[in-house]
């Protein structure tokens, strides 16, 4: 592919495991990448460490927690006079052993504030970039997780994802709300909370959007890719034994370059197209495994909560 025919995808998170092996991949397939991050150096030094070639990768400062810094990269990214094929919402932070919640520059609970209310935003300003694209068929991917699933084998352990009423959202989602529900701040259900969030977001999009624009709007669970950093802010013990666990106990394991060949698959291959869709490889991974459609959870298929969550994250983020 000639540069300038190149497609262009912004992945978001690629700094690290599931979305740095996607850009990987995605390069590999003749995609230029925009490499969405926080961290520029550091995402310099690791596109290069996984050998991405220098001319098919740029890097545009994003930090998904800040809606100040979102906005910002939307500028930036128009500035550059690319056009936008695909946009992958791909980062995320998980902070299990918190006491209390860290908050966003806005005031919001830190891990939904970056894992769904930044690419909320980003979604909805990116849409129009999308529409603009030549491409057949542009994409936009949402990661997902089986986590935000009980009804999975993976999402069985507690806490169990909980949006409630999305009380703690319509009451500002600010000190003293830290949760969706306005419950109790618990991290490891405001991780699963804001992965529901993830699926939801997505499925309104396709209810919103797809027939008019033709854009497929998907999610996928790549597998449990037990050692990417995600885990990093869990007990040394836990990130020792978790691989492990999963690779001789479970089989669910999935190596980085796996999940991210995953990720590009979904953004990339016509077999793919299917919008509205949740795409999974199971939860034991088999060589030859084959990607299907996978029922999302209760909560996540459910169309009035999907309706409200949406209304009241786009106040929350000054689209209303
Ligand atoms: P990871 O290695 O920790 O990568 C997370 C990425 O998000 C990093 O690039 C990180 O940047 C970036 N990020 C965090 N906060 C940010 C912010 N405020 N602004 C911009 N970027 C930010 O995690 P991962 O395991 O690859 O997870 C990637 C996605 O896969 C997540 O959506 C996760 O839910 C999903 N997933 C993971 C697994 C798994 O088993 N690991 C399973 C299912 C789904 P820095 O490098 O600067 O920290």
């Amino acid at each position: 592919m000639e540069p300038d025919q190149k497609s262009t995808v912004v992945i978001t998170g690629a700094s690290s495991g599931v979305g740095l092996y996607a850009a990987k991949a995605l390069a590999q397939r003749g995609w230029h990448v925009v490499m969405a991050c926080r961290d520029l150096a550091k995402t310099e030094k690791v596109a290069q460490t996984v050998g991405m070639p220098q001319d098919s990768y740029s890097i545009l400062h994003i930090d998904l927690a800040s809606l100040e810094s979102v906005r910002q990269f939307v500028q930036d990214f128009r500035a550059s006079g690319k056009s936008l094929d695909a946009l992958v919402c791909n980062a995320a932070i998980y902070m299990p052993l918190l006491k209390e919640p860290l908050r966003s520059p806005e005031g919001f609970e830190l891990s939904v504030a970056t894992n769904h209310l930044g690419h909320f935003l980003l979604c909805n300003l990116m849409l129009e970039d999308l529409k603009k694209s030549t491409a057949v068929e542009p994409r936009l991917v949402i990661l997902g997780t089986v986590t935000h699933n009980p009804d999975e084998l993976g999402g069985k352990i507690p806490p169990r994802p909980d949006l409630g009423d999305l009380r703690g959202f319509a009451e500002g989602f600010k000190e003293p709300i830290s949760m969706i529900d306005g419950k109790k701040f618990e991290p490891v259900k405001a991780y699963k909370d804001s992965k529901v969030c993830n699926v939801l977001t997505m499925r309104e999009l396709h209810r919103r959007y797809h027939e008019s624009t033709g854009i497929t709007f998907s999610s996928l669970y790549p597998g449990c890719v037990a050692d990417t950093p995600l885990f990093r802010n869990h007990y040394p013990l836990f990130q020792k034994i978790f691989p492990w666990f999963q690779k001789n106990v479970t089989g669910g394991y999935v190596s980085q370059e796996l999940a991210g060949e995953r990720v590009a698959v979904v953004v990339a291959d016509p077999e793919y197209k299917q919008s509205g869709a949740y795409w999974s490889w199971g939860n034991r991974q088999k060589k030859d495994g084959k990607s299907f459609v996978q029922k999302v959870s209760p909560q996540a298929r459910d169309d009035e909560k999907a309706e409200r969550m949406w209304d009241l994250s786009a106040k929350l983020v000054g689209l209303a």
